[in-house]
């Protein structure tokens, strides 16, 4: 973030740092050419490095926003006749089972309140009630309301259940949020350069065990653009198959050197815990209460009750007034409830200033 600029406190885009955006600016460059070719690979390399998983994932890279990775990853993992079984308690858990209806993918659901984790035992009975099941599909952190999944436990019931593949929507919590992926028994795992990896928006990416390298090449393509077989196979190579957000790319291979140099996971989960202390301390004195309960919050999401009275729309204009963009609730909550986030480069002290502006701003629509 530039001082004096405005401070998003917002889930993505995020804030970025002037290493990365500087690497905007490397000069035009064609993706046919060896230089290219080697940021690919380097991206390739590095990307599941960063994130533990290197030893035991390949990279595909998406030009396009997170939502084309998620839309890769479950297209690629279910076969023609089979099913898909969505773990649904938020947007974007819906947005996987839309994403299963629009290709016509059989979808199972298994649902519960936005503001609850999924019981990784309703997971295991919907896995012994059908036998159709190829993709058991999970958002990590559901980024509706700042709630993190049992991804661990969801993992662990999909794998011994056979042979459906877990998918993860990881897009808000790589590289910020507990677990580990390491620990977590994923086949394939979306995410993206921006939100938690601090790059620009407009690359995400697919990453893929060895079971789903197999699965994504058994599966008839659903799509021209994208098919995770496709890009792999092309990538393998050190090519894309159409045109990729090059800039995009310099500027998640920035993002990801400045994230190993500073410490990786480990130093980045703590900076992020210090950030969502330093805030909720904050939001309790103004007596602002959080949705979701202590065991199950995200680091980096805080969902907030609006005061009695309160319309988001004219907080958000006093807040944005001092210098900070804060973020309206979704579907059903958006009326009571909206949301602060402290993903992205944000100044320390731009946090430590919150609480004055979040006051004021609280008097000024209280008036
Ligand atoms: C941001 C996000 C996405 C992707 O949304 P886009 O608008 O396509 O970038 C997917 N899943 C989760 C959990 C997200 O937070």
């Amino acid at each position: 973030m530039i001082d004096g600029a405005l401070t998003l406190l917002t889930p993505g885009p995020a804030g970025t740092s002037k290493r990365v955006r500087d690497a905007l600016l490397r000069g035009d460059l064609c993706h046919r050419e060896p230089e290219f070719a080697e940021l690919l690979e380097r991206i390739r390399v590095t990307l599941p490095r960063c994130l533990h998983l290197g030893g035991t994932h390949e990279t595909v890279l998406v030009t396009g926003s997170g939502t084309a990775a998620m839309e890769m990853a479950l297209i690629g993992s279910v076969r023609r006749g089979r099913a898909a079984l969505v773990v649904n308690n938020g947007v974007y858990g819906e947005r996987l089972a839309q994403i299963a209806r629009v290709h016509g993918i059989t979808c199972h659901e298994v649902r519960n309140a936005w503001t609850r984790p999924v019981d990784p035992g309703a997971v295991r009975a919907a896995l012994a009630e059908h036998d159709d099941i190829d993709a058991v599909a999970c958002v990590h952190h559901e980024t509706t309301t700042g709630l993190i999944n049992p991804i661990e436990e969801i993992g662990a019931a999909t794998a011994s259940a056979g042979q459906a593949l877990f998918v993860v929507d990881a897009i808000s919590g790589t590289a910020i949020e507990e677990p580990d992926l390491a620990r977590v028994s994923a086949d394939v795992i979306c995410g993206t350069a921006n939100k938690g990896l601090h790059g620009v928006p407009g690359v995400s990416f697919v990453l893929l065990g060895a079971r789903a390298v197999e699965r994504v090449g058994e599966v008839p393509s659903r799509s021209l653009y994208l098919d995770a077989a496709t890009h792999l196979a092309s990538q393998r190579r050190g090519e894309v198959a159409f045109t990729p957000a090059v800039q995009a790319c310099y500027a998640l291979d920035a993002a990801i050197a400045e994230y190993e140099e500073a410490g990786g996971f480990a130093a980045r989960t703590r900076l992020y815990r210090e950030r969502a202390a330093l805030v909720r301390g904050q939001f309790d004195r103004l007596g602002l209460p959080i949705l979701v309960g202590e065991p199950f919050r995200s680091n980096s999401v805080t969902m907030l009750r609006l005061p009695r009275g309160v319309l988001y729309r004219a907080l958000h204009d006093e807040l944005k007034r001092r210098g900070y963009v804060v973020y309206a609730g979704q579907g059903h909550l958006s009326g009571e409830y909206f949301r602060i986030c402290t993903m992205g480069e944000i100044p320390w002290h731009r946090l430590e200033e919150l609480e004055r502006s979040l006051a004021d701003a609280l008097a000024a629509v209280t008036r």
